[in-house]
């Protein structure tokens, strides 16, 4: 598990411009090595260093050996993502995966420091440039200090520096921990409905209004279109600071429903619908033109990140289930059929079972998840001796919602 801390050291000019050059350097360090990656169709971090470094050390006279091995690993990471992303594509667009762009850093890119490269001891935080190595001290607020203790297996893992667009340079400190002092804990698991009416609707029926959200998001919209149509320059100023408005609005709100969850006693699993996939396009195509600029300006992954994060903490696990049919589907007597929805209401035609189709939806998710776990739980029992059948987590949750809540399973 890794959490980040962005600090502001306070810096000289020749400071600055020495990062500056260190940058620059940096993203050279950086082309030359994915370039010869991609040319020798290789991943090979000691290929890279036999072939390339002499050369890299030629073009970057200044730049410190550790940071070109940084610049090094971060290509090499960029390549294998860029391999993968286009092996996927070239079975659907051959043409497209041809000519995807090759992996490259601008001038004023974000440097990857390793614990070779900077170190912070109580606050005196030092690293590396062109230069000299810069030494300054920082203050990191108290309640990172507590949280990020290395008492509690907490260690200093790296550093990201650049400058922003402010031009302040920023130093995001990435501390890691080992997942083992959050293991899983007991609890039921509970499914998850994201919708546009309720943000979120929990399989036990908690609903997670919508209503302030909406209210804000009408107001923004109304505005938005008058500034708009309006168009002059003080106008324009205007809609890019409401559009920042807007954005914290629904991060706030975001922030406050996952920590609701995530603090939520006696749950080891959330299991979300998993809308990267068709869902919702499907959704979109079929929907009216209002309902598609609602669906458009949501933050489902926002929140879905913020929950990840946060229950990672708190050692509860976040999965993501097929989402096909969850809002049709009765989820007593598993029949599919569309006309039993009625805008919020969900009233089964076959069973005659009713209650609110976001509930409906979430109990689906819950189960569909579950479903899943026996199905993979079976697999591995079928496994021969040896199998990792009994390194399954996943496992034991199961049982215990199975005894408790059996009417729900048949
Ligand atoms: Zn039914």
């Amino acid at each position: 598990m890794r959490r980040s801390i962005t600090v502001f050291p306070e810096l000289t000019d020749t400071e600055v411009s020495a990062i500056m050059e260190t940058r620059k350097q940096y993203a050279r360090a950086f082309n030359m090595s994915a370039e010869c990656l991609i040319n020798n169709s290789s991943t090979s971090k000691r290929f890279l260093h036999k072939v390339q470094y002499e050369r890299i050390k030629e073009e970057c006279p200044t730049l410190p050996t550790g940071l070109i091995q940084c610049a090094r690993d971060v290509a090499v990471e960029a390549v294998k993502t860029w391999n993968a992303k286009r092996t996927k594509l070239k079975q659907k667009k051959p043409k497209k995966a041809e000519r995807m762009k090759r992996p490259s850093m601008k001038e004023k890119c974000t440097m990857r420091y390793d614990v070779r490269t900077i170190t912070l001891r109580g606050s005196q935080l030092t690293f590396s440039t062109c230069g000299r190595r810069i030494k300054t001290i920082i203050s990191i607020p108290w309640f990172f200090t507590e949280r990020y203790s290395p008492s509690e297996g907490w260690k200093l893992k790296g550093a990201n520096i650049g400058i922003d667009r402010k031009g302040r340079v920023f130093v995001n400190l990435i501390y890691e921990c080992p997942d083992s002092i959050n293991e899983n804990r007991g609890g039921k698991i509970v499914g998850l409905d994201r919708g546009i009416y309720n943000i979120v609707t929990t399989s036990d029926g908690v609903h997670y209004g919508a209503k302030d959200a909406r209210r804000v998001k009408r107001k923004y919209n109304h505005v938005r279109s008058q500034l708009q149509e309006k168009g002059t320059r003080s106008a324009k100023r205007r809609l890019k600071a409401l559009s920042g408005c807007e954005k914290r609005f629904v991060h706030d709100q975001n922030h406050c429903i996952s920590r609701k969850l995530a603090d939520t006693d006696d749950v080891s699993v959330y299991v979300l619908e998993d809308l990267s996939s068709m869902n919702m396009l499907r959704l979109k195509g079929k929907s009216s033109r209002t309902m598609r600029k609602w669906i458009s300006n949501w933050s489902y992954s926002d929140l879905e990140f913020k929950l990840t994060y946060k229950c990672q903490m708190n050692g509860i696990r976040v999965e993501t289930v097929d989402a096909r049919y969850t809002s049709q589907k009765c989820s007593v007597c598993r029949t599919i059929d569309k006309a039993s929805r009625k805008g919020n209401r969900y009233t089964c035609r076959h069973c005659g079972s009713r209650m609110h189709a976001d509930t409906n939806a979430a109990i689906n998710i819950r189960d569909n998840y579950i479903t899943r776990v026996m199905q993979s739980g079976q697999a591995a029992v079928n496994q021969p001796h040896g199998w990792s059948a009994t390194g399954r987590p996943e496992t034991e949750p199961v049982g215990q919602t199975l005894t408790s809540k059996p009417s729900v399973l048949y």
